[in-house]
This record gives C-alpha cells, sequence and structure tokens, in this order.
C-alpha cells in the first residue's frame, strides 16, 4: 500500500500551560511497564537524540524533538513543539524498519485511518501525520501526565470517588467510539491519556477496528491477556460488549489493585476468564460488587449497556469530583464531597478575615481559622445591639451596621476583599452574613425552649465556641473540641456523643 505522507492539515491544540509529569513520588519509576499490561518492547536501536528538528518533507514544516514520553509496541512516543507555531505535540515515531512488511504497514495505516476524523473530549485528537525516509510521524494531543497506567504504579488502588471520575471519562469516550461502529479492542489503563489538567483521554487505535455484524467479525485474539473477554478468546468475535468486559477489568484493577484474572501463568489466566473465576473484596462498597459483578458476566449478552452503567447506583449515589488534584497521581486525595455548611465557613472566614486558603497550610492552621471564624462572628453579633435573641432580623436583610462592624472588626487581620481579589462573583460581605445569620436563625428557631431545657442548660452559661475540630463527615461524622476542653462527635445519623468535662 502506498503511503499516505502528508495528507492531512495540521489542527491546532491548545498549547498545554506547563507540561509536566506527575511530581514524583513512591512507587516504581514511571517508566517501568505495569505488571498486567506488559510492553512490547522495539527492536534493539539506538534512540533518537531529543532536540534533533524533525522536519516535514512536504510542506517543510518543523518540530523540535522533546522528551522521550514512552516506547509501544512499533513507536517511541516524544514531546514535539512545532517551531513556527509553538504548539506542543506528542508524536509517535514509527522506524520505517518496524513496518517493513505489508501486514504491519497496514495496522498503522489502519490506526490512522479510524482515529484521524475522531473528535471527542475524551478521546486522544488526531492532528496530522507524515513520513520520511527513516519514519513515520503521528503528530497527538498531548497528555503531558502520561497514562491511567503511571497513577495507578505509584497508587495500587483508587479511591471509589477518583474511579467514578476516570470511568465516567471513558464511558463517554467509548461511547462516541461505539456510536461510529468503532471498537477500540485493546482498553487498559495504558491506554488511558492524562493530561496536564487531569483530564482523560482514550488512545491508542493501534488495535481498534469497525464494528461488523457477528457473522463477519474477525476472530483474531487481540488485546491485553488480563483484560480479554472470554468470547474473544472463544474466538466467537469482538463486539461492544467484549470493550465493556475490559472496562469492568480496568475498574476493578483500579480499586482491588490488581486485575481480576490475573495468576502467574497465561492459561490460568485464560482458564479463569472462560469460567468468570475472580473473587469481590468485601472491602468495596455494595454498588462496586453490584457493578463489578454485573459487567463480568461470561455471556456479553448479559452485560449492562454503557447506557445502564451510567445509571447504576455505583455511579448516582456516589459522589464523583468535578476534577482531582494533581497530587492525586501519586497521593490519596483527600476527597470530602462538597458540604454546604463547610463551604458557607470558608466564604465566611474569607470575608471576615480576608485571608485565602493556602494548600499548604497545616491542619492545626485550619483549626486556627475556624476557631477564628466562630469567635469573629460571636463578637461581631454580640457586639451589636440589633442581634439580640429578642430583636428579629427581617428575612433576608442583614442589618447594614452589623456589615459595618464586621468590615471593621476583620480589616487589622487582612484585607477585606469586598470586590475583586479573592471573592467569588456574586459573593459581598452583605451576602455573606446573611448567610451566616439565616444559618445561626434556623439553628435558634429549632432549638428547644429554655423551660424544657435539663435544669443546668437554663441556666446563663460562659461563652463556648469551637476550639478544634476534625471533620470525617464523609465517613462517620465531625467530631470538635470546645474552649471549655469538652470533646463531642456529631454522627452523621444525627446521634450527638459527649464526653464530660472531666473526660469521663
Ligand atoms: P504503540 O501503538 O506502538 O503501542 P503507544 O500508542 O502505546 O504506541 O504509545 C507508546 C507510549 O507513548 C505510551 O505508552 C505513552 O507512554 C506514550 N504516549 C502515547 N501517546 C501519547 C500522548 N498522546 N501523550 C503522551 N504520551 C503518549
Amino acid at each position: 500500500m502506498e503511503p499516505a505522507a502528508g495528507f492531512l492539515s495540521p489542527r491546532p491544540f491548545p498549547r498545554a500551560a506547563a507540561p509536566s509529569a506527575p511530581p514524583a513520588g513512591p512507587g516504581p519509576p514511571a517508566n517501568a511497564s505495569p505488571r498486567s499490561e506488559p510492553e512490547v518492547l522495539a527492536g534493539p536501536r539506538a534512540p533518537d537524540p531529543p532536540g534533533r528538528l524533525i522536519t516535514d518533507p512536504l510542506s517543510g514544516r518543523t518540530y523540535t524533538k522533546g522528551r522521550l514520553l514512552g516506547k509501544g509496541g512499533f513507536a517511541r512516543c516524544y514531546e514535539a513543539t512545532d517551531t513556527e507555531s509553538g504548539i506542543a505535540y506528542a508524536v509517535k515515531v514509527i522506524p520505517q524498519s518496524r513496518v517493513a512488511k505489508p501486514h504491519q504497514r497496514e495496522k498503522i495505516l489502519n490506526e490512522i485511518e479510524l482515529h484521524r476524523d475522531l473528535q471527542h473530549r475524551h478521546i486522544v485528537r488526531f492532528s496530522h501525520h507524515f513520513e520520511d525516509a527513516d519514519n513515520i510521524y503521528i503528530f497527538l494531543e498531548l497528555c503531558s501526565r502520561k497514562s491511567l497506567a503511571h497513577i495507578w504504579k505509584a497508587r495500587h488502588t483508587l479511591l471509589e470517588p477518583e474511579v467514578r471520575y476516570y470511568l465516567r471519562q471513558i464511558l463517554s469516550g467509548l461511547k462516541y467510539l461505539h456510536q461510529r461502529g468503532i471498537l477500540h479492542r485493546d482498553l487498559k489503563l495504558g491506554n488511558f491519556f492524562i493530561t496536564d489538567n487531569m483530564e482523560l483521554k482514550v488512545g491508542d487505535f493501534g488495535l481498534a477496528a469497525r464494528l461488523e455484524p457477528p457473522e463477519q467479525r474477525k476472530k483474531t485474539i487481540c488485546g491485553t491477556p488480563n483484560y480479554v473477554a472470554p468470547e474473544v478468546l472463544l474466538r466467537q468475535g469482538h463486539g461492544p460488549e467484549a470493550d465493556v468486559w475490559s472496562l469492568g477489568c480496568v475498574m476493578y484493577t483500579l480499586l482491588c489493585g490488581s486485575p481480576p484474572f490475573e495468576t502467574a501463568d497465561l492459561k490460568e489466566t485464560y482458564r479463569c476468564i472462560k469460567q468468570v473465576h475472580y473473587t469481590l473484596p468485601a472491602s468495596l462498597s455494595l454498588p462496586a460488587r453490584q457493578l463489578l459483578a454485573a459487567i463480568l458476566r461470561a455471556s456479553p449478552r448479559d452485560r449492562p449497556s454503557i447506557e445502564q452503567i451510567l445509571r447504576h447506583d455505583f455511579f448516582t449515589k456516589g459522589y464523583t469530583p468535578d476534577r482531582l488534584p494533581v497530587s492525586s497521581c501519586v497521593t490519596v486525595p483527600d476527597l470530602t464531597p462538597p458540604n454546604p455548611a463547610r463551604s458557607l465557613f470558608a466564604k465566611v472566614t474569607k470575608s471576615l478575615f480576608g485571608r485565602k486558603k493556602n494548600k499548604n497550610k497545616n491542619h492545626s492552621e485550619d483549626q486556627d481559622n475556624v476557631s477564628c471564624l466562630v469567635s469573629g462572628l460571636m463578637r461581631t453579633s454580640i457586639g451589636h445591639p440589633d442581634v439580640r435573641p429578642e430583636a428579629p432580623v427581617v428575612s433576608g436583610q442583614a442589618p447594614a451596621s452589623l456589615i459595618e462592624t464586621a468590615a471593621e472588626d476583620s480589616s487589622p487581620r487582612g484585607t477585606l476583599a469586598s470586590s475583586g481579589d479573592g471573592f467569588e462573583e456574586g459573593l459581598t460581605v452583605a451576602t455573606v452574613v446573611e448567610s451566616a445569620l439565616c444559618a445561626l436563625r434556623n439553628c435558634v428557631a429549632f432549638m428547644p425552649p429554655a423551660e424544657q431545657n435539663p435544669a443546668p442548660l437554663a441556666q446563663p452559661e460562659p461563652l463556648v465556641w469551637v476550639s478544634k475540630w476534625v471533620d470525617y463527615s464523609n465517613k462517620f461524622g465531625f467530631g470538635y473540641q470546645l474552649s471549655s476542653r469538652r470533646v463531642a462527635v456529631l454522627f452523621n445519623d444525627g446521634t450527638h456523643m459527649a464526653l464530660s468535662a472531666n473526660r469521663k
């Protein structure tokens, strides 16, 4: 087949702000192969030195070759920058010697043919390709944080919200592929690429194929052994359900740390796959176990569709973060679901003290901030004659003088961010104080009347405030210590447990 050099015009991508690998952390080196996804090594050849120019022989465009991103079956992948536009790409460099045989060349052309027209947020964007006497060059969207395989190597297991975050993006990309009649046929951690801003993109269309009617499907066994579906092993062909199976294996690997059918011996692995013999750890949530059990079914017909997967309790009842911190590439992230009370606290802190949340601050500083917030609120409320239990505040309106008091009170501790810098859109001191007052009014409204309180509570008490706290509300509840040194926990089910002052 004739080489299809230079028949695509470059489609630019926004340049990645700071293409960089995940920060170094524990675990094996980032370029090591995952146990479950053996890397097929290219033949012995000296690596091309970085910095060399790549020139498109037809257009004359030049690209500076940067760092090596990884090696695949045929290709080495480098960062490459268009010398004129400055646009950064990932370029797959395939030596002509590796595709000398017609079937090898056909494989690369098939990959280009299937990939070039795909345009989806969660599919690696194909830009353009050309070849010279030495190599074929395929220019792709740069995914500077490499792949889920690299994250898995550093982390081994991910939290369920993280798994939902990644799976939702894979499912979105996969749905697009299937709708276009394309099967990926090699869904594995190493083919889920991660961009600079932690977005996932499905890539590597080296084994992809067009969906054919069952009787016309090729019966070749392809894919990564650990993730191959039983019907593929039984040479019944590869349909969309086989991609769904692989996705189930990916989900299992991310949650449990190793693939469901991994054994020391490939034959044994294939036996386990055909018999669907695997274990579901009790440590997984019930919805996670139920979804895995639904996907890993021997008969393709019994597996859920992509839509059904997305409607499963695992996705609908569990929290999925909007984005993940970059640090989650190497360490367990703190993924406490957004808590309206907490964000109100954060907003009030910001408005009263003008401090921005410092990512690196330690826990005790957090505690100080909350103490500050609570005592600040108390000071402003107590110091103002309008805020008395018997002086009702008109709903939806904070007294202007209280707002002034708040502003004055906070000024010595920092700038009051009443507009612009550090202040969220539509958030003013008035709205923040109003929300705080509203929350306090609700508390007061639902308190039992003083006469119903046990005798000691009915007595006027000295002012106490929360001096320390620990928020485990994503699991158990909220623990705190009062300025009186009394320690208590408010459990998520509403139960309140307190130690008496002598801690007995
Ligand atoms: P092959 O098709 O020869 O197996 P791959 O597509 O797997 O080649 O690419 C080899 C390696 O290059 C991958 O493991 C990955 O580390 C890196 N890579 C591939 N595409 C990209 C990309 N778009 N952005 C960043 N790295 C990439």
